[in-house]
């Protein structure tokens, strides 16, 4: 094979894409008349949706429609208490939002812990969602603060806006409850409390770049070392991210140091690892375990 100046054999021949029509609408009804179709292809940041295209996983529709155009879109605002993150809100611009970082901690957290700035900058909430991955980072922390998925679309030619709970969007990897015709403009999150706090930890083979082998989201309030209002997500140890309601029920309203030994108890049988690439079933219930009891030993000292 010849070689590049620079040494590298040049990449073979890509399979040629048939993509017959490239759109890019500028308001929320023209992109949504234009899934009516069925047959489109969502483009938001594309750092899931080109890797996969180019790795066969993922064949593209004869229309592509990037929606980066739509201002419906894009933003992040506060009204009657619960936040609006637009679907094309980048994990930079949550990064950079000091609202978030003081009342969503685990969501900054997440940012704070995903790929590099320049993934950051153009990989989307709205993507992440959408793209279904046991791991995805930021679906984690958003189940813990009850987060809505708001989707539209336009059955018989009228704008419709539906909002279902995130943690039902999920089907399994890579698929949700979205139809081919509908789009996620937006998720909602009420307001928590001030006094819930929250927090993540993810857990990858090297420190940078890496997706995540488990991930743990926590959520409480805390007072006189007991939690109320728990909520405890885990990803990479089931076929999607998952809320785990026996143990927040192991957690609420007991008295921490107490109740850690039943949380990890409760954890270990709500979670079903597989072994692939990133770690073996037995490391991730390793990983959930001592990183979990770390989380609850470091908030009982809070
Ligand atoms: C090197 C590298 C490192 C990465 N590191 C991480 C990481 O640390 N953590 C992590 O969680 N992920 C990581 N990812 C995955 C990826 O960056 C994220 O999942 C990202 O948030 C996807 O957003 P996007 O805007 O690029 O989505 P896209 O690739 O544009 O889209 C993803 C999927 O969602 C659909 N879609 C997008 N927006 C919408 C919408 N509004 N409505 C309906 N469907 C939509 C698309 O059709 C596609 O199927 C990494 C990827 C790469 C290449």
């Amino acid at each position: 094979m010849p070689r590049s100046p620079l040494g590298a054999a040049p990449h073979p021949a890509a399979e040629p894409i048939d993509i017959r029509t490239y759109l890019a609408p500028r308001s929320l009804d023209e992109a949504t008349e234009a899934l009516r179709s069925g047959a489109v292809t969502i483009l938001a940041g594309g750092t899931d949706l080109m890797p996969q295209s180019k790795g066969g996983r993922v064949r593209y529709h004869p229309t592509l429609m990037n929606i980066r155009r739509i201002p419906d879109l894009q933003g992040i605002s506060e009204a009657s208490g619960a936040v609006r993150f637009g679907a094309l809100t980048t994990v930079t611009e949550l990064l950079e939002n000091a609202f978030v970082r003081s009342r969503f901690k685990a969501l900054w957290q997440a940012c704070d812990h995903f790929a590099s700035d320049q993934l950051r900058n153009i990989a989307t909430i709205g993507g992440n969602i959408c793209n279904a991955s046991p791991a995805g980072d930021l679906i984690v922390p958003l189940l813990i603060f009850d987060a809505q998925v708001e989707i539209a679309s336009r059955p018989n030619g009228v704008l419709t806006k539906r909002t279902t709970p995130l943690r039902d969007f999920f089907v399994g990897p890579g698929r949700t409850r979205r139809a081919p015709d509908e789009l996620v403009t937006a998720i909602e999150v009420p307001l928590p409390d001030e006094r819930f706090i929250s927090a993540f930890f993810k857990f990858g083979t090297r420190p940078a770049l890496d997706i995540s082998a488990i991930s743990i989201g926590l959520g409480a309030a805390l007072s006189d070392g007991m939690l109320d209002n728990v909520r405890v997500a885990f990803g990479a140890v089931a076929p999607t991210p998952i809320r785990a309601p026996q143990t927040e029920a192991a957690l609420e309203g007991r008295p921490l140091a107490a109740a850690i030994d039943a949380a990890l108890a409760a954890a270990d049988a709500e979670i079903r690892p597989i072994s692939d690439v990133r770690a073996s079933a037995w490391y991730r219930r390793e990983l959930i375990r001592n990183i979990l009891r770390e989380m609850l030993d470091h908030v009982s000292q809070c």
